[in-house]
């Protein structure tokens, strides 16, 4: 292969055992323990020349046993890293540190790393121990370690075929909008190149009818065998749902996303499998579906550039709508054409996140969502929205009653607990559902987020630790939170359709004293959005099948502004910022209405042009 050839002539021959590839990185094992200690300024040289990523590793014969390596690794690092877990893995010459404070196994200027290395002729890789426990981060982990053979012959294979010269009979670029246009949910894309085919996001349609519920995959154009990569943008089921059905279906690529984003579509998806059974559902795909999209994940970090298809490169950048969102860049044919794909997204600091990325070298087609792009869709300020939430939440204190918030597990959730320590919240905060799981996974990734709560976390005052919060485990301890007061139970789902929440309703809502408070986008025929319009009597089905009517006397409140998307003026202040104007817009990702109105704007407001293309409708780029 001409970019492995080209490597290998620029090494000294006598210390360069082999040249190999794992995905886009090119991995060079050395012989000489002097060159792996000391390769730093040739490789930079190469790869400012090649522009593609190199490891250097050590051939396995030369890495120091594994005990002595821990006792040094031990040694080495300070006391105050907290290293949980030292573990190998031999096939690829990598030592993994687990800890709870990795900035102090890189050490300044990676000072600690090097010395790591250099001393126990391992490569080393650091993680982060979340501060709250979490077991799919662990499952996830334990299963990338258990698959490292498959891992590295997988890694090899997508690695040549990224590299390998393709013959097709194409010269176009072409979109072809598979769901999520002029809708929300089910969100999908096809993007075919000269020489690739990829998909972004594969999602699902929550409340949907049958027909509509799933991306329109049983097209002429969409084979899964010639994919070349899923792109996931975010952990939402209307995003990444479909994902698993994918792996069931016959594709065997790899699934491009950040590390958060692995994380908590694992978890997202075995719960989504879960909440199918209990409705009576066949599922489409199994835990083991889930899992396969897990081992062949390639976790990208913010800003890295990685080549995913012969004419394809690939960037994912910050995102600011839930942990580990991105905006898609994607570069085709050397500098033939560029994409952002911009669905999900937030262009305003969160008590969480950053707003989103904006400087753009190159774009020329924009697809951009439109939640909240309706003319009538202008949010409050979030500081208003934030005070406004609090003033609900302190009212209910004071009578002594109990706050019920719904929500998703990766929405406004730990925005909400955020929001709570800011303002020096007392009361106790009950969490109930997955909103637990997902926080944990928060905590190992706070690299994801503002510099704010990094600031925080690194203090000491991690806002997820705080005392106030306690989790709901079981009915029995679900019970007791009734019984306290005054307290607040953040709980999903968050638009009332099934879930703990639920129970919470049964047991609260014909107390005038407590409240219900919305905070998130209530869809159409939800439970969610009935009791906006006004309904005070809820039909609810109980386990054994019965349907009882809730009284509905406690107070509703809805909170707008808080919302993980851009409203109109937000939607179009990103595309004022970008540093690269793009000359073609796509609206995708909102109400039939909202999409249009959104479109016309744009057009008019930056002489852009701009559609609100239909699912199904192939737009062709070039
Ligand atoms: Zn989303």
């Amino acid at each position: 292969m001409k970019i492995l050839d080209k490597v290998n002539s620029s090494l000294p021959k006598e210390v360069i055992s082999r040249v190999e590839l794992e995905g886009s990185e090119i991995i060079v094992y050395t012989k000489s323990k002097d060159f792996f200690r000391s390769h730093e300024a040739t490789i930079k040289e190469i790869v400012n020349n090649i522009k593609k990523r190199i490891e250097v590793r050590p051939e396995s014969n030369l890495t120091i046993d594994q005990e002595t390596s821990k006792a040094k690794i031990k040694e080495i690092v300070p006391e105050g890293a907290k290293i949980k877990d030292i573990y190998f893995e031999p096939e690829r010459s990598l030592v993994i540190i687990a800890a709870e404070k990795p900035g102090l196994v890189i050490g300044r200027g990676g000072e600690t790393f090097r010395h790591i290395r250099s001393e126990t002729l391992w490569v080393p890789r650091i993680e982060r121990v979340p501060s709250i426990k979490s077991e799919i981060i662990e499952g996830i982990r334990k299963v990338l370690h258990k698959e490292v053979k498959f891992r590295k012959k997988f890694l090899n294979e997508i690695g040549n075929s990224i590299f390998t010269e393709r013959k097709t009979n194409r010269d176009w670029i072409r979109v072809i909008a598979l769901g999520g246009f002029r809708e929300v949910g089910r969100s999908c894309m096809l993007v075919e190149t000269p020489k690739s085919k990829v998909l972004i996001d594969c999602g699902v349609k929550l409340g949907g009818t049958n027909s509509g519920m799933y991306p329109i995959l049983q097209t002429k154009e969409f084979d899964p065998n010639e994919i070349d990569a899923v792109i996931v943008s975010h952990a939402h089921l209307d995003h990444c749902g479909m994902v698993p059905y994918l792996y069931e279906y016959g594709y065997k690529g790899p699934l491009y996303c950040t590390t958060p984003t692995v994380d908590l579509f694992a978890l997202l998806c075995l719960d989504y499998i879960d909440v199918m059974q209990r409705n009576g559902v066949n599922p489409l795909y199994t835990a083991k579906s889930v899992k396969e999209a897990v081992k062949r994940s390639i976790p990208l970090e913010y800003g890295e550039v990685s080549d995913v298809a012969p004419d394809v490169r690939l960037t994912l950048q910050n995102a600011g709508h839930i942990m580990g969102s991105a905006l898609i860049h994607l570069h085709i044919g050397e500098g033939m054409h560029n994409i952002v794909w911009a669905s999900d997204m937030k262009y305003a600091r969160t008590t969480l996140f950053e707003p989103a990325f904006t400087d753009f070298q190159r774009l020329e087609t924009l697809i951009i969502e439109s939640t909240y792009g309706g003319a009538e869709n202008i949010m409050p300020h979030r500081q208003e929205a934030e005070g406004q939430l609090m003033e609900i939440i302190g009212r209910t204190m004071a009578r002594g009653g109990t706050v019920v918030i719904p929500t998703f597990a990766v929405e406004r959730s730990q925005d909400v607990m955020a929001i709570l320590v800011q303002n020096d919240f007392q009361y106790p905060v009950f969490i109930d559902g997955m909103i637990w799981d997902a926080t944990g996974i928060f905590t190992a990734y706070p690299e994801y987020m503002s510099h704010i709560i990094q600031k925080k976390i690194f203090n000491n005052q991690d806002p997820f630790t705080n005392k106030i919060f306690k989790r709901i485990a079981s009915q029995s301890e679900r019970e007791k939170s009734w019984e306290e007061k005054p307290v607040v139970i953040l709980s999903t789902s968050g638009m009332l359709v099934g879930g703990p929440v639920m129970e919470h309703l049964k047991a609260l809502a014909e107390d005038e004293k407590n409240t219900l408070i919305f905070i998130g986008y209530q869809a159409e025929g939800t439970m969610g959005k009935r009791i906006q319009k006004g309904w005070k009597e809820i039909p609810t089905r109980l386990e054994n099948g019965k349907t009882i009517t809730i009284k509905l006397n406690m107070e509703v409140q809805t909170v707008e502004g808080l919302s993980g998307h851009s409203d109109r003026n937000q939607l179009l202040s990103f595309i004022n910022r970008l540093s690269s104007r793009p000359n073609r817009v796509l609206v995708c990702h909102g109400d039939a209405q909202k999409t249009v109105d959104l479109a016309r704007s744009i057009y008019k407001l930056f002489k852009i042009e701009t559609s609100a293309p239909k699912n199904l409708e192939a737009i062709r780029l070039r």
